[in-house]
């Protein structure tokens, strides 16, 4: 029998979310984010289960894009990161790949690559100051792209620092930039959103959006939990308790010996540790779920397991199924006790891992 650590992967669910993403960013389109293997859930997986719903992928760099071509999706694939070698342009000409172009070498080198026509968007730097040309230079850039007979230049891409906070002045001002280019350019797509933009109201919507987290049922904002937003998780991490103990008042449980019990007690060892992607600095207390209600994780969490409180589950007992996030509780409020959010969570799961995957309309 292996390991009964697993990540059960409702693929009706990140549908509903799709659709969910797809109606509040209307009448933008809407093209998945499917980076970082999917958030953790897989690329191919994830990308195939939405292959009808949506008109594009996007991803953070070439070798993802190619994986989709591989899995036979043959939909628009947009690089966010663009391209990190100038031998990538031929293969992004080829497989057709929009590329996102933010930097100034990047566009030396396709200038003089001998591959074939490619699709571009330009980067704008709004204010994040991570990545992208400042939108004064955006006039000067596109002239030069549009004098290339094998360019097609598709549109024009920002990314909000700040969306996860709707009241924040930054969402404004970068949004406003980008109206401004609209204007200035207006036969250019424009595309600005990630989730939490989906949650802001009445701004300009654009042309398309890039929503990530929401998909998979974590939430882009901060205090909420995706499913105080609607969202479904995607995701169900469970395991199974490997064993049950009595401990005295005084016991004490793990390394550093860190959790003492303040009284007699019940507890149990749960296979699932931060070798699998279980955050170690989850605190005492974080809840998990076994036969149907919480119980407070007690302890340091391991790299193979971890321990739990089961006074109040009296009937609990070795092989039971564990849930560490899902339905009952939310990786977003796992995440947040941790001190981190449900992104790094689902994209951090190991390989160790094994996915299982619940089939659209199943
Ligand atoms: C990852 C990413 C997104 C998706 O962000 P979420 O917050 O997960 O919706 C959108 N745009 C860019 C440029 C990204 O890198």
């Amino acid at each position: 029998m292996p390991r009964a650590t697993v990540a059960v992967i409702d693929l009706d669910a990140l549908r509903f979310n799709f659709r969910r993403a797809a109606a509040l960013a209307s009448p933008a389109d809407t093209m998945a984010v499917v980076k970082a293997d999917g958030y953790g859930h897989g690329l191919e997986a994830v990308a195939g289960a939405l292959a009808d719903l949506t008109s594009r992928y996007a991803v953070a760099c070439l070798e993802e894009a190619e994986r989709l071509r591989e899995a036979g999706l043959t939909h628009p694939v947009v690089l966010l990161q663009g391209v990190h070698d100038k031998t990538d342009w031929p293969r992004c000409a080829e497989a057709g790949f929009e590329v996102v172009v933010h930097e100034p070498g990047q566009l030396e080198d396709l200038f003089v690559s001998a591959g074939g026509a490619q699709v571009l968007w330009i980067k704008v730097n709004t204010g994040m100051n991570r990545l992208g040309f400042s939108s004064g230079d955006i006039a000067g850039i596109v002239e030069r792209v549009r004098r290339r007979p094998n360019i097609r230049l598709r549109g024009l891409v920002t990314h909000l620092a700040c969306a996860d906070d709707p009241g924040h002045p930054m969402n404004a001002h970068q949004i406003g930039l980008m109206a401004d280019l609209q204007n200035e350019f207006p036969d250019l797509e424009i595309s600005v959103a990630n989730s939490a933009a989906h949650y802001r109201d009445g701004d300009a919507a654009f042309h398309w959006t890039r929503p990530g987290i929401m998909l998979y049922g974590g939430t882009p904002l901060l205090g909420k939990t995706g499913q105080d937003l609607g969202l479904q998780p995607v995701m169900t991490l469970q395991s199974q308790l490997i064993a049950v103990r009595e401990l005295d008042k005084g016991d004490k449980v793990g390394y550093g010996a860190a959790w003492q019990a303040s009284e007699r007690c019940r507890m149990g060892i749960v296979a699932i540790g931060y070798g699998d992607g279980y955050p170690r600095h989850a605190p005492a207390g974080t809840p998990v779920w076994v036969r149907g209600r919480r119980v407070p994780l007690i302890g340091r969490v391991s790299m193979d397991m971890i321990a739990v409180e089961l006074t109040d589950v009296p009937s609990a007992q070795p092989g039971d199924m564990v849930e560490l996030w899902g339905r009952h509780v939310s990786v977003d409020e796992v995440a947040r006790l941790a001190g981190t959010i449900s992104y790094e969570l689902l994209a951090g799961l190991t390989s160790r891992v094994p996915r299982r995957y619940l089939a659209a309309g199943s």
